[in-house]
């Protein structure tokens, strides 16, 4: 595996790829690297003739400093995951690889309410950042497939939606959430938590498919409800339950007005913030 921190030199080398025909796949990344991200890598492998995934942990997507400043970073360990995965570049760029001096790379693209709701609530501006941080790596890596995971069920939506609206000659392949035995979902922020807090963490994964299991069994705000009492112990404070439309994110009040339904929680433990979804019913 190559590791490429020089944002000309991999452009040099995409056009080399792009003259020989050869398809790319691409898993953006911010390190600290799981199962959850080989799960995207795999599909990508299988794919494609290239692989490349970056490790860039985006400044402009973060509303808290020291939670920029608290998130775990191992560039090594990382490389060696993904050079055994089978990788071919990982692509580790720095701040002023991606934003060099002076420039403006912001996406002027309307969204709408899709990006004001569920964490663009919470985390004001975090999806600019986003939106900002995926539209400048694809116009670096050029990918003909995108892999992105489920996890992140409002980011994927936004990046399908700003594909569209901007034209981008990409595919987006959606991968599912990894999770832990105990149905935790694995996340970078995961290394924060006590070993106590990993195994009482499986409370999110619980309640979520349990909701599932018993959807029609009561009322939509019923079930928020039950669902931040169940999240609100001692030991962690839920901060939204939400139900959306998987379409347009929209709130859903009848669960019969809609075919498609994502429930998304972000849940505290240990001060570390968690976030998880599941869809809960989906008619094809
Ligand atoms: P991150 O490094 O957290 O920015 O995540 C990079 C990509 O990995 C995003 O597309 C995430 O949705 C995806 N991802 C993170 N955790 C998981 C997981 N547990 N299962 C599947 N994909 C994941």
């Amino acid at each position: 595996m190559e590791i490429i921190k020089n944002t000309q030199l991999l452009e040099q080398k995409i056009k080399d790829y792009k003259k020989a025909n050869k398809t790319i796949g691409f898993t953006p990344t911010m390190g600290a690297l799981h199962d959850g991200h080989i799960s995207l890598v795999e599909p990508s492998l299988a794919e494609n003739d290239l692989t490349i995934v970056s490790i860039f942990v985006n400044p402009t997507q973060f509303n808290e400093k020291s939670d920029l400043e608290k998130y775990p970073r191992n560039l090594d360990a990382d490389a060696d995951l993904l050079s055994k995965a089978g990788v071919d570049i990982l692509y580790a760029p720095s701040v002023e690889g991606i934003y060099p001096d002076g420039s403006d790379y912001e996406v002027d693209i309307d969204l709408g309410n899709m990006v004001k709701v569920l964490e663009g609530e919470h985390r004001p501006g975090h999806f600019d950042g986003v939106l900002q941080v995926v539209k400048r790596l694809l116009d670096i890596v050029k990918p003909d497939h995108l892999y992105m995971g489920q996890k992140d069920f409002q980011q994927f939506s936004l990046i399908q939606a700003m594909i569209q609206k901007l034209q981008l000659p990409v595919n987006l392949r959606v991968c599912p959430i990894k999770r832990a035995a105990n149905g935790l979902a694995l996340s970078s922020r995961n290394q924060r938590l006590s070993k106590e807090a990993t195994l009482l963490g499986s409370i999110i994964y619980m309640t979520l498919d349990h909701i599932k299991n018993n959807f029609h069994q009561k009322t939509v705000s019923e079930w928020k409800k039950w669902a931040i009492d169940q999240l609100d112990n001692d030991w962690s404070e839920p901060e939204y339950f939400e139900f959306s439309d998987g379409y347009s994110l929209e709130d859903v009040e009848l669960q019969e007005n809609h075919q498609y339904i994502v429930a998304s929680t972000a849940v505290w433990i240990e001060k570390v913030r968690l976030i998880d979804n599941m869809i809960i019913k989906k008619v094809d």
